[in-house]
């Protein structure tokens, strides 16, 4: 049985004492302690979230790493770096990554695959824009992003790769997918998984629901076959996470 899994990305959100507080919430929350959490602060508060952080099954994500292992790359941290600091996962791929900063399938792909030789596990992330799925092409375009990482990646390396379902069009919109969209995908990325990689990494692999994700919502999503959890960004910064951690009890 694959660990359910709930991420709460901050994105650029949040201050020293904002992010104090999230932390105190979840060390003094009741949490499904079969559910695996990371929460994904801002890269300047990282170490705090860290320090902060008392609960067992809670664990420090960036939300960005670069692929080269140091010089002259101004602005950027290097997987070396993130591991100096006692954090395990990051964030790659991201929509807003890929759309406003730019990255293609190649670039995730690549720090995708120096993530993971760096000792990183990383929550990998997909999905289609609006266009593209009013066009009929949502299967085709995650597809072409899984196959990026599928050429760099080798069987075992998927074990530590969360794959996160992201549709644009759902992410801080608040219209969320409908339980049968994000079925339908997960469904795919499995089969995908499948066809490309192995039998056991498609049966092993988490595969998250993200966009629009609530205290309300997550409940029906979270009893899918395929839905193995959620990426969750708005609501991870409010109390309401726990209850997204806990949707299964
Ligand atoms: P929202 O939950 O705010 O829609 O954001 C989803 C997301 O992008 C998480 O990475």
């Amino acid at each position: 049985a694959r660990k359910f899994f709930v991420g709460g990305n901050f994105k650029m959100n949040g201050t020293k004492e904002s992010i104090k507080s999230i932390v105190k919430g979840l060390n003094e929350a009741q949490l499904d302690s079969n559910v695996e959490v990371v929460i994904a602060p801002p890269s300047l508060y990282l170490q705090l979230a860290q320090d902060q952080l008392s609960k067992a099954n809670v664990e420090v994500s960036a939300q960005n790493v670069y692929d080269k292992p140091n010089g002259a790359y101004t602005g950027e941290i290097s997987v070396a770096q993130l591991k100096d600091s006692g954090i395990k996962w990051t964030i790659l791929g991201h929509s807003e990554r890929r759309t406003i900063l730019g990255e293609s399938d190649e670039v995730v792909a690549s720090k995708t695959k120096a993530a993971l030789d760096g000792g990183l596990s990383v929550v990998w992330c997909c999905g289609e824009s609006l266009e593209e799925r009013e066009g009929g092409n949502t299967i085709a375009v995650i597809e072409k992003q899984l196959a990026a990482l599928a050429a760099k990646i080798s069987g075992d390396e998927w074990k530590k790769i969360v794959v996160a379902y992201e549709p644009i069009w759902a992410i801080g919109t608040g219209k969320v997918a409908t339980v049968q969209q994000a079925q339908e995908v997960h469904a795919a990325i499995r089969k995908f998984l499948r066809a490309n990689v192995s039998e056991a990494v498609a049966d092993e692999t988490r595969i998250l629901y993200g966009g629009s994700v609530n205290g309300k919502n997550c409940k029906d999503l979270a009893k899918e076959a395929d839905i193995d959890g959620f990426l969750v960004g708005g609501a991870s910064l409010k109390p309401e996470f726990v209850e997204i951690i806990n949707s299964n009890l």
